[in-house]
């Protein structure tokens, strides 16, 4: 493909996308083929022959977006939002376009100084703490997601754990992590793979109102353990839990990590958008004890999928854990001590240029721009709340601090899970589920960026009307 040809047909890409998003609204929110449809209606091997890039244009209408969920769809309430925008797109084309791989510092410098300089002002954007700006021993890098930014802390906490031996021998005795019976599979996936096991993961009771972890019931499990031999390496604390946006109590479990040397890892995965605007900050109180924190753009900043911001508040601890030098990779700006080299802050090698589709995200919106979108997202599941509360049929399931509304028809579960499936075969709106203190509860999470009024008073016609049998 020639520059020439490259930009005739980018064109036309580009008029598909934007066709695509003008016309989610008319689209089924999810896809109602069985299994195997998609890939029945896929050819037997790649063509022979080069084929325009109209023939597969085409063919992304008759067999892709038909066997899609439509994330960005405006009745798409379903699980967390996974945001992606205009000018995420087109940072993410020109990364493409410049295919650098930024695994080190000469690799790429501005792909390496852009990504630092973007994390602080994300920093500066969310208030963060000031141990986590690059300007000290902390900074920031961008991950692919959460589950990697939580693996990466726990590689650094078992290093610390283990008097910095880890790297060396690996695991030399019995490391336990810690979560919130809420917190997300992550944490044990984590420890599975750096060889803790499922075992070593304990799981901290919650307040049964708030599903915040409870701070005396951990300080009981980290002494417990201590005593019986065993190493606390890693408490894992949750703003914005999954199921429900429960937010743990770190001005409590951070002094209980900072008395037993045990390293603090804040897993703000989605709620940690919201820290864009002044009044939702409530989940950072007690950020000042945390070792690392990270959330994802990706859900809920108009950023696409990937983009988690991770900040470390010692870059020099996580470097020893992860760092390797084979002589290919030797240069003299490494040996110099003065640059970022991205690579040990990581589980692979290389890297793309993410910082771009945050760069051209944060300068098309602006700070302005960024808190329109999370506002307006929390004001529409206020709204919809409301109408559940007016409504006696159904009861709200726990506060609703951010854009996530959980609720349930009162009663037992099979009407709700009844109730479920019937609105999403609508094919209008997208809801998912989880289960609350055992019981079958209905989640639904505002947050795509075409989702207004209109679609939420919408979704709640659509639930109170198949509500009413269920009443009857
Ligand atoms: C979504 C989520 C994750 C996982 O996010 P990925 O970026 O997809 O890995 C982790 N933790 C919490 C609390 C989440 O909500």
């Amino acid at each position: 493909m020639t520059p020439d040809e490259f930009r005739q047909a980018g064109y036309a890409v580009v008029d598909w996308i934007a066709d695509y998003w003008t016309t989610l609204d008319e689209r089924p929110v999810t896809p109602q083929d069985p299994p195997g449809a998609v890939a029945a209606r896929l050819p037997a091997g790649p063509p022979t022959h080069g084929e325009p890039v109209e023939a597969v244009l085409a063919d992304l209408d008759s067999l892709v977006t038909p066997g899609l969920t439509h994330w960005q769809h405006p009745g798409f309430f379903g699980f967390f939002p996974a945001n992606t925008s205009g000018p995420s797109v087109l940072g993410d084309m020109v990364s493409s376009g410049l295919g650098v791989q930024g695994m080190l510092w000469a690799t790429g410098p501005a792909c390496t100084e852009m990504e630092t300089v973007l994390l602080d002002w994300l920093a500066d954007l969310m208030d963060l703490p000031q141990r986590f700006r690059s300007t000290g021993p902390g900074g920031g890098v961008i991950q692919d997601s959460a589950s990697s930014a939580t693996l990466v802390a726990t590689l650094v906490a078992v290093h610390r754990a283990a008097a910095g031996r880890w790297r060396q021998v690996g695991v030399d005795r019995r490391y336990r992590v810690y979560t919130s019976t809420e917190g997300h599979s992550s944490v044990e996936k984590a420890a599975r793979i750096a060889g803790l096991g499922a075992d070593g993961v304990r799981l901290i009771e919650v307040d049964p109102d708030t599903r915040a972890m409870s701070a005396e019931a951990l300080r009981a499990a980290i002494e417990a353990d201590i005593a019986a031999g065993v190493t606390p390496a890693l408490v894992v604390a949750t703003v914005g839990t999954t199921s429900t946006t429960a937010v743990d109590p770190l001005p409590q479990i951070g002094p209980i990590c900072a008395e037993h040397g045990v390293f603090l890892h804040v897993d703000a995965a989605y709620a940690g958008s919201a820290a864009v605007c002044p009044e939702l900050r409530f989940g950072h109180e007690g950020l000042e004890y945390a070792d690392s924190y990270c959330f994802d753009p990706h859900k809920w900043l108009l950023t696409g999928f990937d983009c988690d911001a991770f900040w470390v508040a010692d870059a020099g601890e996580l470097v020893e854990a992860l760092t390797v030098l084979p002589e290919y990779l030797r240069n003299a700006a490494t040996e110099s001590g003065a640059v970022i080299d991205y690579r040990d802050w990581q589980v692979p090698l290389g890297r793309r240029f993410r910082a771009l589709k945050l760069w051209f995200v944060l300068r098309w919106y602006g700070v302005e721009g960024l808190r329109e979108h999370i506002r307006s997202g929390v004001a529409l599941a206020a709204r919809f709340a409301d109408r559940v509360r007016a409504d006696d049929r159904f009861e709200l399931v726990g506060p609703h601090p951010y854009a996530l509304v959980c609720f349930r028809l009162r009663g037992a579960d099979e009407p709700n899970e009844r109730l479920l499936a019937a609105v999403n075969a609508t094919g209008r709106i997208y809801l998912t589920h989880t289960r609350v203190a055992g019981r079958h509860t209905l989640r639904l999470a505002v947050g795509a960026p075409q989702t207004t009024k209109v679609h939420v008073d919408e979704a709640w016609e659509l639930i109170s009307q198949a509500a009413l049998p269920a009443a009857d």
